[in-house]
């Protein structure tokens, strides 16, 4: 896979763009003027994997939480701003890593310059966030509605009001909710600039239909070579957009984190509760970042040799279950009730050995 070359920016130590990994990014869901909440929250998504984390500040009191966080945090934070360049400037003082703005909102020349300056100043990206949702009226009248011929539009007009200021520190990003508009989008603005891009599918739905739809959209970018950093955008919590992101990555062989884990979809042979023990499983590696693959498969005939290039595995037998790695059964466990204990005991004495 051929990846489209990008500038590479710095958001705090997380370099973005160029030959960099793709990012993974998530936001916040909780109040901003919430330090502890924030904080905890911002920690889960670390634990989990995600680099960057944005933060909405819609006033004033989101702002002066801003220092507060920043110096709490152990993952750079983008300050997310609407319309008021003064939260901008605010939010640079707090030592933000990142911005999102749109300078042609923030109301004329004059307050452009200042969020630029201060920007550039401290070395600070800007992340130039088009959402179909909020098109200029002008381009839609033109262009008949949000077409990604517009969205693109629409993200030069902001690209060229900071590059006229000698500000090259962009991100872009353009965001529907429509798959088929956002690829379309994303292919038409990786053709005009050489800026790195923020990809995601935006209101993306709840947590099945928005992973779908992320991977469906990102998916085709990424596989295009397109997209330096990227959100999944789900109605859920926040940290299993993360989990989603990195299935995304894995599965086009651009990341790996954690254990892939394999299971069988049962059939009529399936004799244990694999769905469970399944759910159980990858609950119980939540969190585990050492790569490798876990097999949970319904029975003793074919489960093994299906999952033969997993390096553990569990497969369901009439109240036992198989344990073996790389398709050789190392162990029987019986009871139904052992299966999970027993399981985790065996996968951590691989990773034991492993780290040895
Ligand atoms: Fe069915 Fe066994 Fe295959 Fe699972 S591993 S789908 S139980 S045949």
């Amino acid at each position: 896979m051929q990846r489209k070359q990008t500038t590479t920016v710095h958001v705090g130590d997380v370099a973005v763009g160029g030959d960099n990994p793709v990012r993974v990014q998530s936001m916040c869901n909780t109040d901003t003027r919430d330090a502890a909440a924030t904080l905890a929250q911002i920690g889960r998504l670390a634990e989990a994997g995600c680099e960057i984390v944005r933060l909405a500040v819609p006033d004033d009191k989101a702002a002066e939480t801003l220092p507060v966080i920043r110096a709490a945090s152990p993952v750079p934070l983008i300050a997310d701003i609407h319309f008021d360049h003064r939260l901008a400037l605010a939010a640079l003082d707090a030592g933000m890593d990142g911005l999102r703005i749109n300078p042609g909102n923030i109301g004329g020349e004059a307050k452009v310059d200042a969020v630029v300056r201060a920007a550039a100043e401290r070395g600070v990206p800007i992340r130039i966030g088009v959402n179909g949702g909020s098109l200029e009226k002008d381009l839609l009248h033109r262009f008949g509605g949000p077409t990604p011929e517009a969205m693109v539009e629409s993200g030069l007009r902001h690209v060229a009001l900071l590059e006229a200021r000698g500000f090259h520190d962009i991100k872009i990003s353009l965001k529907t909710s429509s798959v088929l508009n956002t690829v379309a989008a994303y292919r038409l603005m990786a053709q005009r600039v050489d800026y790195p891009l923020h990809i995601g599918v935006t209101e993306a739905g709840t947590l099945v239909r928005g992973a779908v739809k992320s991977a469906v959209g990102l998916g085709i970018l990424l596989s295009e070579g397109i997209g330096d950093t990227l959100r999944v955008s789900l109605t859920h919590d926040p940290v299993a957009e993360i989990g989603v992101a990195y299935e995304i990555l894995r599965s086009l062989g651009l990341r790996e984190r954690g254990p892939e884990i394999v299971s069988c979809p049962t059939c009529g042979r399936t004799e244990i509760d694999l769905i469970t023990l399944a759910e159980k499983v990858e609950e119980a590696l939540r969190g585990v970042e050492e790569v490798f693959t876990v097999a949970v498969m319904g029975c003793v005939v074919n489960g093994p040799g299906e999952a033969r290039e997993a390096d553990i595995g569990i497969a369901g037998g009439r109240g036992l279950g198989i344990i073996f790695r790389k398709g050789e059964v190392v162990r029987k466990v019986k009871g139904d009730d052992n299966l999970l204990p027993e399981f985790m005991k065996e996968i951590e004495a691989f990773l034991a050995e492993r780290r040895n």
